[in-house]
């Protein structure tokens, strides 16, 4: 089965899997519809196929939107499951991987399959992107953020730019509403440091639905007070 994700990854991305990381894909995939029947709601798409295009191609698309350098520092928000980051950090094992989630119940999962698949040296924070962005730890200390499906973009901006350098870059993963919501962020955007650099189409095989990168350049200091206190991002977008 992962030689249709691995012909598709050369195809779309140029990207040459190696046998172990095919198999890491194929652990990936079991113990995530394992998990999802017993343990936790991790995702609503099931089925190999699926789960092949629309968690593991779609994460690793990221790296077509932007120029991650060897040894990148970054941090995904919003995680779930494991996405993109964990699709990010089997295909580039240099990476240096933070996994931001705030339901410890996925916490455990991504754990576990860090550990089955053998993937060293991921970090684990189950906090809330509000909190992570007060942790001199993690504050304007990545390289790159990425998320996917956690908030419209105002509020995504909130949580993704106070955790990235000067320098760096957010990457958000959208569907059709992506320009749209970018224009609803130009505020958010302004207050925080952030610009936008470009939004890049991505096709993924057999899906309808239009998918974009929101790619964002962060270009000046997340003043002090931001992000706000845990909540109030979504109750009083930027
Ligand atoms: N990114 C994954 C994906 O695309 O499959 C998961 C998407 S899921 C719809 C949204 C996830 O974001 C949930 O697991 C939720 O717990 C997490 N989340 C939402 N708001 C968050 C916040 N402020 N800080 C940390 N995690 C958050």
């Amino acid at each position: 089965m992962t030689e249709r994700l691995a012909a598709y990854a050369q195809r779309l991305f140029g990207l040459t899997l190696t046998a172990q990381q095919q198999a890491q894909f194929a652990q990936y995939a079991a113990e995530l519809e394992a998990w999802n029947k017993t343990r936790a709601n991790l995702t609503a798409i099931t089925g190999i196929e699926a789960i092949e295009i629309r968690h593991f191609l779609d994460s690793i698309s990221v790296l077509s939107g932007v120029d991650v350098p060897h040894g990148a520092r970054l941090v995904d928000v919003g995680t779930g499951g494991g996405f993109p980051g964990m699709p990010l950090r089997i295909v580039r094992p240099d990476l240096r991987l933070t996994l931001l989630e705030a339901t410890a119940k996925k916490v455990a999962f991504l754990r576990h399959v860090a550990d089955i698949l053998n993937l060293t040296d991921i970090h684990f924070l189950n906090a809330r992107a509000e909190e992570a962005g007060h942790m001199p730890e993690h504050r304007e200390r990545y390289d790159i953020a990425t998320a996917r499906a956690v908030a419209r973009m105002p509020i995504l901006m909130e949580y993704l730019l106070p955790l990235v350098r000067i320098g760096g870059q957010c990457v958000a993963m959208k569907g059709e509403s992506a320009a749209r919501e970018t224009d609803e962020a130009a505020n958010a955007l302004c207050i925080l440091g952030g610009q936008v650099a470009r939004i890049v189409p991505i096709h993924l095989p057999d899906v309808a639905e239009p998918h974009y990168l929101v790619v964002i350049n962060k270009v000046a200091p997340t003043p002090r007070e931001y992000p706000r206190r845990p909540g109030v991002p979504a109750r009083k977008p930027l």
